[in-house]
């Protein structure tokens, strides 16, 4: 059984997950592969089974854990690829944080995006094809006040292209109080996320000194007061590079079960940043780096441990470890994307003004036309936040697994109005033929005639 290990306000109980790792040191092959058989129950983990899995080094057993996670992500999600793009609004910031290239140490003009600007920036993300953007800003009440955030909010919710509007927003600000998330549940927003950078607070305090960002328990509390405040969808992450990851995913995991304990659902996502080098930031420096064997089996691990949870990626990775991980646990990629603000224009203008460097610089229908390739479908699929289908409601509905009934027909026809919105004759052929072999792949023959018949509708200009 897992210890509840939280009072009523989430607290990282450091010593309990020190044992735990201490705990896993001689956990030996046969508990090993007890644990891996048990994960295929797809029911999750404890957290000592967690600390018992981050010690493989065994090839043959590292094999095994991926062949699980592999099954458990086409059970849970089949081939199905959510696509988004972020949108850096402000890149003012009141922080230090060591790791970032906008930390307030480093001096370059700040700006903030006006509402032409964000209209414009919109407007080339839709012309690209997405439905569903992140919005992301740095720390700064004064210059980048909950208003402004709101109102760009309601500004992206606005614009309008030939092809259609965004239809998620998922906002990727600082820690803050319970109105201040009450506002953004009603300026409709999809998940809020945070990253909790790091839950060992000796890392935490030193990765952020003097500044805001700097209060740990005001950071960790942070879902809490965003739960409080009505957003039942919050998405999680750590920044894998500042502290032992073995911490850091034990940690996750008790994050997310003290609000499961505390509000009946714990993250919709969780997303795995690695450190990525930065204007001022020298990698060398840091001495937690997590290499490449440990970071697929951390997501593995991730996706045995909570099957249901979303799972994120984003250009920081490479194609190639993209393509890995999709096959073992991620279940949401960004593409295209510019992480700088005013990227969008910029890039079109060539020049490139990016807040750390990224390893997959390709266009989305680079990423999509590779998706397809490789058996997956690329989905711009937003209805079950329209739907009103978050939180607890969601979660019930992914664990009966026939969330695949609504899904698989959802992706497909997304696909196929990105077909016929953006694609040349070419990749509008190779869509069609892809999207209609997937549907007959649907054993329903109401829902494979469904999907079918959106094929034509869709290609005589009829939309949702
Ligand atoms: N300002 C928001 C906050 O304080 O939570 C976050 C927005 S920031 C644009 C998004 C995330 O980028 C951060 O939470 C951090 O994890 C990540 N990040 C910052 N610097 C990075 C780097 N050098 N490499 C990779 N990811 C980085």
């Amino acid at each position: 059984m897992n210890r509840m290990r939280f009072e009523e306000n989430m607290k990282i109980d450091r010593d309990y997950v020190l044992s735990l790792i201490e705990g896993a040191k001689d956990t030996t092959d046969e508990e090993i592969d007890r644990i891996l058989e048990k994960a295929k129950d797809k029911k999750g983990l404890d957290h000592s089974e967690i600390a018992a899995l981050l010690e493989i080094t065994r090839e043959d057993q590292a094999q095994k854990l991926f062949e699980i996670a592999g099954k458990i992500k086409r059970d849970v999600y089949g081939n199905r690829v959510v696509l988004f793009a972020p949108l850096y609004i402000s890149d003012y910031c009141v922080n230090n944080c060591v790791y970032c290239g906008y930390k307030c140490k480093n001096k370059f003009k700040r700006r903030r995006l006006t509402m032409d600007e964000i209209r414009k920036e919109v407007e080339i993300l839709e012309q690209m094809g997405h439905k569903r953007l992140a919005l992301e800003a740095g720390e700064d009440p004064v210059n980048c006040p909950i208003d402004y955030v709101l109102e760009s909010i309601k500004t992206i919710y606005d614009t309008y292209e030939k092809n259609g509007v965004i239809r998620r927003i998922n906002v990727n600000i600082a820690a803050t109080t319970v109105e201040n998330y009450r506002k953004l549940k009603e300026a409709q927003i999809g998940t809020y996320i945070l990253f909790q950078e790091s839950y060992d607070e000796e890392v935490y305090r030193k990765m952020h000194p003097n500044c805001i960002k700097g209060d740990y328990d005001y950071h960790t509390t942070a879902f809490d007061r965003a739960m409080e405040g009505g957003i039942d969808d919050v998405g999680a992450g750590v920044l894998f590079g500042l502290a032992d990851p073995k911490f850091e995913v034990l940690s996750l995991m008790l994050h997310n079960q003290h609000l499961e304990k505390k509000f009946g659902v714990g993250f919709h996502t969780i997303s795995v940043p690695r450190l990525r080098p930065a204007e001022g930031v020298n990698l060398e420096t840091f001495p937690n780096l997590v290499d490449d064997e440990m970071f697929k089996k951390i997501v593995a691990i991730i996706r045995l441990a909570v099957p249901y949870t979303g799972m994120i990626l984003s250009t920081r990775e490479d194609e190639e470890m993209r393509k890995f991980l999709l096959e073992y646990g991620i279940s949401q990629v960004s593409a295209g994307s510019c992480t700088g603000v005013g990227g969008y224009e910029e890039a079109a203008n060539g020049r490139n003004i990016d807040q750390f460097e990224k390893a997959d610089e390709r266009t989305p229908i680079e990423v999509i036309t590779d998706l397809i390739d490789n058996g997956y479908i690329p989905s711009y699929c937003t209805a079950c936040y329209r739907t009103g289908r978050t939180g607890e409601k969601f979660m019930s509905i992914a664990k009966s697994e026939k969330i695949h009934y609504m899904c698989k027909p959802n992706a497909l026809t997304t696909l196929m109005e990105y077909a016929v919105d953006y694609g040349d004759e070419e990749f509008l052929k190779k869509a069609e033929k892809f999207v209609r072999d997937q549907a007959f792949t649907i054993d329903r023959e109401d829902i494979r005639e469904f999907t079918i018949s959106n094929i034509q509708k869709l290609k005589d200009g009829q939309r949702d």
